[in-house]
């Protein structure tokens, strides 16, 4: 028996995408481009590509488009001059095109940043699509209480988090023993921490199995991504971190895995293309047809499995160690990883150098259970000022007296 539809195929879903020129944003409209009778986009947003914002707008006929960086605003009014789509900037338009009343609110604006405008489409009680993992890891107590209180709805982006709420629909939440969080292992999985600490910005992006942007692919060689996902995994399934499992499965199709208290065990399974996990959200609750590549199993032939190194891989121990501490301490981790990442990126600091800032931070800082929005910037700003001033070096740390 089909499910109950909240979209009859006759009215056109109303979408936004926050982070429409990234790899989420581009993957979602490649989706809506497929059949553009299905959909009517209300608001595209991005931070500083204008070029590609401003033709995504105009392809897609857009009534907002939003640049986040207020410096870029001008050339993004000149893009779209004549064309009678609307135009703002600055971190409040992003808050703005979240507020415009679209069903469907793609959140994938990577990092912290993602916060506020999430948020803003959560309290109008849209059907929300999660890719900003950052934003759960900084504030996910708030953000499941506004979900709550606003009667939002909100589907998980990240291929694992999909994978899991695929496998969950229609069962107990008492039923659930334990989640198996897949890992492709990145592209430094074989690497000793010799080769590890010479890694460039170029290897450290060059993903085997996924096409992502670079924090995200950054995240995923240092497997802070998957301590990441263990946290957003704990918010969105409401499981203790030691029913939380991670299994490095390098060929990345099976996206995660559900284990009952029956011993059944449920995955989901599929070829590595974002636009499958993102197709599930956007057709939510029934499901769309998608062109991605279908799954051949014989020509894979072994699926592998095996268990995390985390000497090698010391950003998953700091986010399990992150979760079990609580409070704010999961907002410092992310504070501090966005930081050193970025330094990583500029060539400021080596690959092995991310954690070890991270943990000095988290070192650093002492907060405790975080209250309301504004205490979480604060958290996250000041983590950040740690962070930098740990990399530029430890004497400058302790002048910021922290
Ligand atoms: P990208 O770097 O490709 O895109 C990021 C998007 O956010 C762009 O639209 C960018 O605009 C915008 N942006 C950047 N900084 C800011 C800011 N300060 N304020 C507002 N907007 C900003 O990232 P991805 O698409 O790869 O990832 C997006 C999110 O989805 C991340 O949280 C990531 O962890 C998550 N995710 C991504 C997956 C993937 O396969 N890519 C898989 C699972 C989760 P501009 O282009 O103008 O700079």
């Amino acid at each position: 028996m089909p499910m109950a539809l909240t979209w009859p195929a006759a009215d056109p879903r109303r979408v936004t995408i926050l982070g429409a020129t990234g790899s989420i944003g581009q993957s979602t409209l490649d989706l809506i481009g497929g059949a553009p009778e299905r959909y009517e986009v209300v608001a595209l947003t991005g931070q500083r590509n204008v070029e590609r914002l401003a033709a995504a707008a105009r392809r897609y006929r857009a009534q907002l488009a939003v640049v986040g960086d207020p410096a870029a605003y001008a050339s993004l009014k000149e893009a779209l001059a004549g064309s009678g789509i609307e135009v703002a900037g600055g971190p409040q338009g992003l808050i703005e095109a979240a507020e415009r009343s679209a069903d469907w609110v793609m959140a994938a604006i990577v990092g912290a940043a993602g916060l506020e405008p999430t948020l803003a489409a959560v309290r109008r009680g849209a059907m929300v699509a999660l890719a900003t993992k950052e934003a759960l890891i900084c504030a996910g107590a708030l953000l499941l209480e506004e979900v709550r209180s606003s009667g939002a709805v909100l589907l998980p982006v990240d291929s694992e988090h999909n994978a899991i709420f695929q496998a969950v629909q229609g069962e107990r939440h008492d039923n659930i023993e334990r989640l198996f969080l897949t890992a492709s292992g990145g592209p430094f999985r074989r690497h000793s921490l010799r080769e590890m600490a010479s890694a460039t910005p170029s290897q450290a992006v060059a993903h085997p199995n996924w096409s992502m942007g670079a924090k995200i692919s950054v995240d995923s060689a240092t497997m802070m991504n998957k301590g990441l996902e263990l946290i957003e995994a704990h918010h969105l399934f409401g499981l203790a971190a030691d029913q939380i499992e991670i299994l490095v499965h390098p060929e990345s199709i099976v996206h995660s895995l559900v284990g009952f208290r029956d011993g059944s065990v449920l995955a989901q399974l599929g070829p590595p293309d974002m636009r499958i996990p993102i197709a599930y959200t956007l057709g939510w609750p029934d499901r769309i047809p998608a062109p991605t590549p279908r799954l051949d199993l014989t020509l894979i032939g072994q699926l592998n499995f095996e268990l995390p190194d985390l000497e090698r891989f010391p950003a998953l121990g700091l986010a399990r160690a992150a979760l079990a501490r609580g409070g704010a301490v999961p907002a410092v981790l992310n504070a501090a990883n966005e930081v050193a990442v970025a330094a990583f990126l500029t060539c400021r600091i080596g690959f092995l150098d991310i954690a070890a800032i991270v943990e000095a931070t988290l070192a650093s800082c002492e907060y405790g259970k975080p209250e309301g929005l504004p205490h979480i910037l604060a958290i996250d700003a000041a983590a950040r000022r740690t962070a930098h001033a740990l990399i530029a070096g430890r004497p400058a740390a302790a002048a910021a007296g922290l």
